[in-house]
């Protein structure tokens, strides 16, 4: 059978793609995803279910990145590793593997974009990809449950919900106090396109379960006669007929399968779209020679400017007798801001877990106790806008091997500064009103040694980053990086 259309990946891209393009009942939609789907909502699974911080029974023990440590071996993840940078050891990349794929894995953090930089987008001749394009899906893609204006959709399948102040622990409250007494503004909507500084962080979880697009999108579209979703169908290549993309070759149960469509729709996310772009003969002519895949498009591009946001923690001890509850509230207080010197509005963020367990090099540590979760506070700067490009590329033709990826974190001295700036900053916070008032001391938690009763000297802190001399810990995509003096 041919369909209209064929989807490759059933996960935040595809499975909207699945929904809408359904709508038309003329329209056969055939959606491959190579993990697994649960339709009945009953029996998906408890990590999927709930978000991060809202479980039933919150992680007591995280990786390096701050996800929980069931991640890194779960079936629902395709398991990659990656390079950080050239002195880093191998660091993980977790990405979704089942329906919804990396949405239904995901810490459910609900931010849009700058205006900017889909502005950029359009620039660079993507016409339809100006702010004022998108913002009609933007608002289309939503139930907004606390703000409804000309920026947020109430009618949309994903449920979004800003925190509450009023519901916010104390280290929230702090921390937003401090960001305001440092100069910073408050904000009520991050994701209004003029916002800036201090405000309610965003999730799409809603009543505690993570809204991904399998929730929310194929539930709406299951039922249609018109759509196939087929789960444990893993792509091998597309074929072609002549340059125009015709069909796929799919494994399925340990046989191979020749489907066609219309149109083939690649959203397999950031490695698997390249991935199967370049085991198609899709990208760098002479890099696709090497394996011996025959070109069928000389498209350089393929596998360049692999980018991610990396991460870095500042950790903070609680005093003794300081306030603490046995779980992490769900959400709590974000700062975005613009680096100083920087033409890149936003592109810093902080946000505050509430109570977690000091961070580890080694995974596979038992979890801590409790007493250890409930006594530590830490900052998550996010490098949002890095300037820094990787590399993806095939070391076989081998559909199952996955490709090699060098993320060249930090490589660029300007988001070496931005962070350095803010981290320094942030040092800067053991005096800082609001907030060492309440907290006491800083620690810095360098994972590799993870001393937690090693705290660091200021003078340490004042230095550039010395990222590139480090050898960072084993490390999660987005990678947390070490620092020491
Ligand atoms: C642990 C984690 C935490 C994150 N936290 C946040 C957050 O809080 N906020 C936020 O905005 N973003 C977050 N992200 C990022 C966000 O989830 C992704 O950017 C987004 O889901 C990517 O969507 P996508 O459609 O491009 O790819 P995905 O959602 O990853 O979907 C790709 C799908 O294609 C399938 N696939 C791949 N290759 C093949 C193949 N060969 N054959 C068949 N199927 C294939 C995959 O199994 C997957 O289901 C997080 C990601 C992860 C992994």
């Amino acid at each position: 059978m041919k369909y209209d259309y064929v989807i490759v990946g059933a996960g935040s891209a595809g499975s909207v793609l699945a929904c809408r393009l359904s709508e038309d009942p003329n329209c056969s939609v055939l959606l491959l995803e190579a993990g697994p789907d649960y339709p009945d909502f009953e029996k998906l699974p408890d990590e999927l279910k709930y978000g991060f911080s809202a479980a039933p029974s919150p992680p007591r023990s995280r990786t390096a990145s701050g996800h929980p440590s069931w991640l890194p071996t779960n079936p629902h993840n395709w398991q990659f590793t990656a390079t950080a940078t050239n002195l880093a050891p191998p660091m993980q990349v977790p990405r979704g593997k089942v329906t919804g794929g990396s949405s239904a894995i995901n810490s459910s953090a609900f931010y849009r974009g700058t205006a900017e930089d889909f502005d950029a987008w359009a620039a660079c001749g993507n016409d339809s990809w100006s702010y004022e394009k998108v913002l009609p899906f933007f608002r289309r893609l939503e139930t907004d449950a606390d703000h409804h204006d000309d920026f947020h959709g109430t009618e949309g399948p994903i449920f979004v919900h800003h925190s509450d102040p009023g519901s916010w622990h104390e280290t929230q409250r702090a921390f937003c106090d401090a960001c305001v007494s440092s100069g910073f503004q408050e904000t009520e909507d991050h994701n209004h396109p003029d916002s800036g500084g201090v405000g309610p962080g965003i999730t799409n979880n809603h009543q505690g379960i993570r809204f991904s697009t399998a929730l929310g999108y194929l539930e709406l579209a299951r039922h249609r006669l018109n759509l196939t979703i087929k789960p444990d169908c893993h792509v091998k290549r597309i074929t072609f007929e002549g340059n125009r993309a015709k069909g796929l070759i799919v494994e399925s149960g340990g046989e191979a399968f020749a489907v066609e469509g219309e149109e083939i729709i690649l959203s397999a996310g950031a490695v698997g779209s390249p991935h199967l772009l370049l085991l198609s003969g899709v990208g760098p002519a002479d890099h696709l020679g090497d394996l011996g895949i025959s070109v069928v498009h000389d498209a350089p591009g393929v596998g360049r400017n692999l980018k991610d946001h990396p991460k870095i923690y500042v950790t903070w001890s609680l005093p003794e007798g300081y306030p603490v509850q046995s779980r992490s509230a769900p959400g709590g207080a974000a700062l975005r801001f613009t680096a100083p010197g920087s033409d890149l509005r936003n592109d810093l963020g902080i946000s505050l877990s509430c109570f977690v367990p000091p961070r580890r090099h080694v995974i596979e540590e038992p979890p801590q106790n409790v007493d250890d979760v409930l006594r530590v506070t830490e900052m998550m700067i996010t490098l949002l806008l890095p300037t820094s490009q990787g590399e993806l590329k095939l070391t076989s033709p081998d559909y199952r091997v996955q490709p090699a990826m060098n993320y060249n974190y930090f490589a660029e001295p300007f988001d070496r500064e931005r962070c350095g700036q803010v981290f320094g900053w942030l040092w800067s916070w053991q005096t800082v009103p609001n907030w060492s008032g309440s907290l006491g001391s800083a620690w810095l938690l360098p994972m590799k040694t993870c001393p937690r009763k090693t705290p660091l000297t200021t003078g340490c802190l004042r230095k550039p980053p010395p990222i590139l001399t480090f050898p960072a810990p084993a490390a999660w995509a987005h990678p947390t990086i070490p620092w020491q003096s």
